[in-house]
């Protein structure tokens, strides 16, 4: 599956795009969690995390942090 950086740099979740086709990468373990995931999700290293209860997205490091868009062939 290939994916397209829609953005990096992010320093605030509010800022962090969703939607089906959003993932998010983390760039120390290489996870990739759907922005809209049908449970709890997050990444192997716990940079990232979704808690869906809250739909709160925790982030620990915004340098390994990118949110990628699916590329529709
Ligand atoms: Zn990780």
């Amino acid at each position: 599956m290939e994916h397209e950086v829609i953005k990096r740099g992010l320093s605030d979740t509010s800022e962090t795009p969703k939607g089906k086709d959003v993932f998010y990468r983390c760039t120390e373990c290489g996870g990739l969690i759907s922005s809209v995931p049908k449970e709890n999700a997050g990444c192997r290293c716990g940079n990232i995390f979704i808690d869906l209860d809250y739909f709160h997205l925790a982030v620990r490091d915004y340098t390994k942090f990118e949110a990628v868009m699916k590329l529709l062939r």
